[in-house]
């Protein structure tokens, strides 16, 4: 026999990794667990039971905590938090010694996280608990670094945190690791199929000697997870399904919590005619295979370019009939087991009502457990249900593209925006195409890459906030200061008879660069304090939105000006508002009765000024992650802004948003201060005399309370702001659930953001990862 033949026909032998050590730990723990709350275990309470899901093995039984578990929680984490935030040295310790401690424990953290999940051991060997690990030496680091690089911000207090059961130590560890960084306490709750790691994650916090209090762990369903959001947390973050992802949006609305969505996603895996087949197919099998197709940013949507369709299905069939299935503690299986008998149903279900043409890998299931073949359907057009939504297995769809401009139409053509993969062996095209995703996160030639020091997050109905690197402290941090409580102010509406300008004139709306009649064709009148009428002013409606986001949308290429011509356009924008101070001061004096105008005019160009500074100086970051290549943090514009001005100062309150926003390539769509709406509606003249392309900044005029839940539910904005003296939170939070559209609202107060909070409210930190090499 040649060597040649031996290679063809050797078998795989067993390599069986053992689940000694950890069905001892579980012994050693009673089998029983109750809940982690201010450093110890609570005697257990009511349990249920934690499966195998590769053999249906009990492997122990948890407890279902209740609202008073939740609450002793919270409390315990609260009473924590002060002391905590105090030294930042003393929390890199802390973190430093988790990380050393998942690495010591590394084989039994794997192997019962593989027990617990399903997953190979493979990957939770040499993915989930490396990353984890790195995820806290990374963040023992931000502890440190704190004070000085973050002088300005503080931790938000006691956060909530719930992860899903695809990556239960992981998810853990991106949660945990920067919250505690920031100086927050958690109180986390893991999925219910998946609690194992997290309990043996709170042994290592004691081994550690964290302070009690200051990681609580409580365990149980989806019911827990609700108690949570509505428990007295400062914070709610959550990865897992965008439907509870909505749920809890609309839980959380106007309770002032912060809180970050990382939900599901359907992304795409393009693959150009010029790529390197072999790799790609390679990649496809991390792509979509890797975790059994149970991974949130899965490359589950295949496009492949027409000219080598036929070849690289061939390839991938080829490819994919020969992994392997079955016993996830083997060290030579590709493929584990699905987490529980329900998501194998989901799957199943999913798969079995769809029409296209379908290929499963033929190689033999395992008598028991749960397991699903490696499977593609291919034939199906871009609306098919199957195209569209989250399957969680390990099922692949695909369909072919001809050009690149069609295959960034298809990649786009869903609502979610999580990930992407591009592969080409033209640089050029890679990096034309990774700009048009709609994604947080694109690996070009490369596919399901992480590291601590890399954002990871989505857009649209994927969620919003990022996890890891610098812009993942945004979401354990807020600026340092209470704000001001706001006060509503009424309009002047005492009527002497007497106009102020020879003139009554109606001001319209501007919208596209033009002003508009409003839809309804209502106006009011605006008075001075004294009562003199100053003139009218348009009362905008749902229609009148829907005009100002269209054109905000015409304007899209706004979006890839560049920062030196915003820049112009800002100092142009100061230039005209400067040689104009003198009526300004007036008007505005003339609309509140005070005798400020000429500060908030200077106040104003200033702030022009200022942000034309940093058009061209809000730098992309290459991030230094441990491979061969790069990351870019790419800082791109969040889209269409909806804005409800300040109400108190009619210039200022416009131009404090609108400049930071359209400086970092947003259209803008403000509704001018509700009282005194007449210097906006002014400064229509100051855009159209300065270059400023028609669309990018439009102007409402009308009620707040009126306009916001348009604003909010409205698709074609991707963010709505409110700086309303009317605290509209509530209203408008509640209603971008059904978008997940970010929103800044002010919970009735005011506040003077720093710079950063400005910077990070007006982008998207997209991901762009770059390998090296040939
Ligand atoms: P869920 O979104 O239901 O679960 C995520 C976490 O939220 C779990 O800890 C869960 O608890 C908890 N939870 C459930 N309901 C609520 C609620 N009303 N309030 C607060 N927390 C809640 O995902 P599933 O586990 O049910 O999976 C369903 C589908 O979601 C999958 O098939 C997949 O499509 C998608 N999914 C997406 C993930 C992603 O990363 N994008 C991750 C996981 C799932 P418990 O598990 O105990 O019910």
């Amino acid at each position: 026999m040649s060597v040649k033949d031996i290679f063809e026909t050797m078998e795989y032998g067993p390599a069986p990794e053992s689940a000694a050590p950890a069905l001892e730990w579980l012994v050693d723990m009673g089998d029983r667990f109750g809940c982690f709350i201010d450093g110890k275990f609570t005697d257990p309470g009511e349990t249920f039971e934690a499966k195998d899901p590769a053999t249906g093995n009990v492997l122990a039984h948890v407890t279902q905590a209740t609202e008073a578990d939740v609450d002793t929680a919270v409390a315990a984490a609260r009473k924590a938090q002060a002391k905590w935030a105090k030294d930042g040295h003393k929390r890199a310790r802390a973190l430093y010694a988790i990380a050393r401690l998942l690495q010591k424990h590394a084989r039994l953290f794997a192997v019962l996280e593989t027990l617990d999940n399903g997953k190979p051991i493979r990957e939770s060997r040499d993915i989930d608990i490396p990353l984890a690990a790195r995820h806290f030496y990374y963040h023992a680091g931000m502890a440190e670094l704190m004070d000085e690089e973050l002088p300005d911000a503080e931790p938000i207090g006691v956060c909530g945190q719930i992860v899903p059961w695809n990556f239960p130590l992981l998810m853990l560890a991106w949660k945990i690791a920067p919250a505690l960084a920031m100086g927050n306490t958690v109180v986390l709750k893991p999925a219910e199929y998946t609690s194992l790691t997290a309990l043996l994650f709170a042994d290592i916090c004691r081994q550690a000697g964290l302070p009690k209090g200051v990681v609580n762990i409580v365990t149980g369903d989806g019911a827990v997870g609700e108690m949570l959001v509505t428990s007295d947390v400062d914070k709610i973050a959550f990865t897992g399904s965008t439907a509870v992802g909505r749920r809890i949006r609309e839980a959380t609305a106007g309770s002032g919590k912060a809180l970050t969505l990382e939900l599901g996603g359907k992304s795409p895996y393009i693959v150009f005619e010029d790529a390197d087949i072999d790799s790609a197919v390679e990649g496809l099998v991390d792509a979509i295979w890797f975790n059994q197709g149970e991974v949130c940013c899965a490359g589950s949507r295949l496009l492949v370019q027409e000219g080598i369709a036929p070849r690289f299905y061939d390839k991938l069939r080829a490819r994919m009939d020969k992994l392997r299935l079955g016993n996830p503690l083997d060290k030579a299986i590709d493929v584990g087991a699905v987490v529980d008998p329900v998501q194998l149903q989901a799957i199943t279900d999913m798969v079995d009502g769809s029409n296209g043409d379908i290929h499963r890998a033929p190689g033999p299931l395992p008598d028991t457990g749960c397991y699903y073949p490696p499977t593609l359907i291919t034939g199906l057009s871009p609306a098919d249900r199957l195209m569209q939504e989250e399957i969680f297995g390990p099922v692949l769809v695909s369909t072919t593209f001809r050009t690149p401009s069609e295959a960034v139409e298809l990649a786009n053509n869903t609502r979610y925006g999580l990930a992407a993969s591009v592969w080409t062996e033209n640089i050029n095209l890679a990096l034309d195409v990774a700009p048009k995703l709609a994604a947080g996160v694109v690996w070009i030639n490369a596919t399901n890459l992480f590291d601590a020091a890399a954002g990871f997050g989505g857009v649209r109905e994927s969620g919003f906030g990022r996890e890891g690197g610098w812009e993942g402290l945004m979401a354990y941090t807020r600026p340092k200061g209470a704000g001001k409580e706001i006060t509503p102010i009424a309009p002047y509406s005492t009527d002497d008879g007497n106009p102020i300008p020879p003139l009554d004139r109606t001001a319209k709306l501007y919208i596209g660069g033009k002003q508009a009649r409003p839809d309804g064709g209502y106006s009011r009148p605006v008075y001075t304090r004294g009562g003199k009428l100053l003139g009218h002013a348009s009362l905008a409606n749902r229609k009148d939105l829907r005009n100002a986001v269209e054109a905000m949308t015409a304007a899209r290429s706004w979006s890839q000006t560049t920062g030196h011509l915003r820049a112009q356009i800002l100092y142009y924008i100061a230039e005209n508002l400067s040689a104009r101070e003198d009526e300004f001061a007036t008007r505005i004096n003339h609309l509140t009765g005070g005798r400020s105008g000429d500060k908030e005019v200077a106040q104003a160009v200033r702030a022009l000024f200022k942000w034309a500074a940093w058009a061209d100086k809000h730098d992309h970051r290459a991030k230094p992650v441990p491979m061969r290549g790069t990351a870019l943090a790419m800082n791109e514009p969040v889209g269409n802004i909806g804005i409800l001005c300040d109400d108190a100062r009619p210039l200022m309150g416009l131009i404090e948003p609108m400049a930071p926003a359209i400086a970092m390539g947003n259209r803008v769509t403000a509704v001018a201060s509700s009282p005194y709406p007449l210097a906006a509606t002014d400064f229509y003249q100051v855009l159209d005399t300065s270059d400023v392309p028609g669309g990018v900044v439009n102007i409402l005029t009308g009620d707040h309370a009126e306009l916001a839940p348009h604003l909010a539910a409205h698709a074609g904005l991707d963010a709505v702001w409110s700086f309303s003296a009317t605290d509209l939170s509530q209203e408008i939070e509640h209603a971008s659930a059904a978008t997940l559209k970010r929103t800044w609202v002010n919970n009735g107060r005011s506040h003077d953001w720093p710079a950063a909070t400005w910077l990070a409210q007006s982008t998207e930190v997209k991901t762009v990862w770059i390998p090296y090499g040939e």
